[in-house]
């Protein structure tokens, strides 16, 4: 039976990667030690990590004045650091369209009680379930604030911001989890992108955090660890990084690259999920819960049957037939289908003989 893995993070890897990684195990690039045992500060693992930078910076345009940082801690790490670099004595913006927005959101509210930090909210969708996205007036743009962060895909709620708001001066920080690489948006737009690795990059243990040069802090922050500028001077190598992860996501990389690039990698995902979209528009069997059809998600497909008990018959028998990792976040129930970068085409047209098939059943 194949087997397709559904899970939204950590999620499927490109099978040619993980075979690349095999092959390398013991012995990387003629050293004959394993990637994991080398030294972070040898020039084997230098000319990984220095790799796997110069590929995601063409991969993603991103532009000279930005540094790119491997740090760890997940995208839920950045949650603070983004407030504790880049918001002291400021307001922060929020827009609020999804769980992770919402712990964004939460976090900076936690550190502004005992530091000069002022997070506002530009509007929750929250009362229905993050059904939609908020949508912000352009009182935001050119205010003196500090960023306005956004959330690029909700893996939760399965909707994405395709179009960038226009923040004018006011640097736009975006959480791209769930859609680095899977969508082609343009870094040149943003003042800080992070995203765990876990979907779209590699194995977990890695976040990447793209930031513009001039948004690093002058003066220091609490704490070494969560201090952009001092991770930036070192070169990510401040302390030892997460090699195994990064030379992972450099394999990655490469990959994307084979593929045709970000923008090929977008197209292919539209017509995947396309094929998902087009099937659960044709029946009343299933429901997507996302609002608008130009918020839905080309990442993270969500779906759901009319009641609890039916959605829990559906993942049991998915799970036998090899669809793993297809029931919804545990905040929704529901179904969810995360179909990243790597995940195959057939999986999904598969998946949907399944759903017809138990549409037929249970009706
Ligand atoms: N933001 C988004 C959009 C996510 O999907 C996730 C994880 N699923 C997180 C943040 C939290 O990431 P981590 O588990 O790496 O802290």
């Amino acid at each position: 039976m194949t087997i397709y893995n559904f899970a939204a993070g950590p999620s499927v890897l490109p099978k040619e990667v993980l075979k690349k990684a095999q092959v390398e195990l013991l012995d990387i690039a003629g050293s004959g030690m394993s990637v994991m045992e080398l030294t972070h500060r040898g020039k084997e693992f230098s000319a990984i990590i220095a790799h796997a930078e110069e590929t995601l910076r063409e991969l993603m345009a991103i532009p000279e004045n930005y540094k790119v940082l491997f740090l760890q801690g997940g995208a839920s790490t950045q949650f603070s650091m983004v407030p504790l670099n880049l918001g002291l004595g400021k307001k922060a913006y929020y827009a609020i369209s999804g769980s992770f927005g919402k712990k964004a959101f939460d976090e900076a509210v936690k550190l502004s009680k005992s530091l000069d930090i002022e997070p506002i909210s530009l509007g929750t969708t929250e009362k229905t379930h993050f059904d939609r996205l908020v949508t912000f007036d352009s009182s935001v743009k050119n205010s003196d604030a500090a960023y306005v962060h956004i959330t690029l895909n909700n893996t939760i709620e399965g909707t994405t911001i395709y179009e960038l708001p226009d923040t004018g001066n006011v640097p736009l920080v975006g959480d791209m989890s769930s859609d680095i690489l899977a969508v082609d948006y343009d870094v040149s737009k943003f003042g800080l992108i992070y995203a765990g690795a876990q979907k779209n990059i590699g194995p977990a243990g890695l976040t990447v955090v793209i930031i513009r040069e001039d948004l690093l802090p002058t003066e220091p922050v609490l704490s070494s660890m969560l201090d952009y500028r001092i991770l930036a001077k070192n070169d990510s190598l401040y302390n030892t990084p997460p090699t195994f992860a990064i030379y992972m996501a450099g394999l990655v990389f490469d990959w994307v690259k084979a593929q045709g690039g970000v923008n090929a990698m977008e197209k292919r995902n539209r017509e995947k999920a396309s094929l998902l979209y087009d099937y659960l528009d044709s029946t009343d069997f299933y429901q997507s819960p996302v609002r608008y059809k130009n918020e839905r998600s080309i990442c993270n497909v969500v779906f759901r049957t009319e009641n609890v008990e039916l959605d829990a018959e559906f993942c049991k028998e998915a799970e036998a037939q090899g669809f793993k990792n297809i029931k919804g976040h545990r905040s929704v129930g529901g179904m969810r289908a995360s179909i990243y970068n790597a995940f195959p085409r057939e999986g999904i047209v598969e998946l949907i003989d399944f759903m017809k098939k138990f549409e037929r059943e249970h009706q």
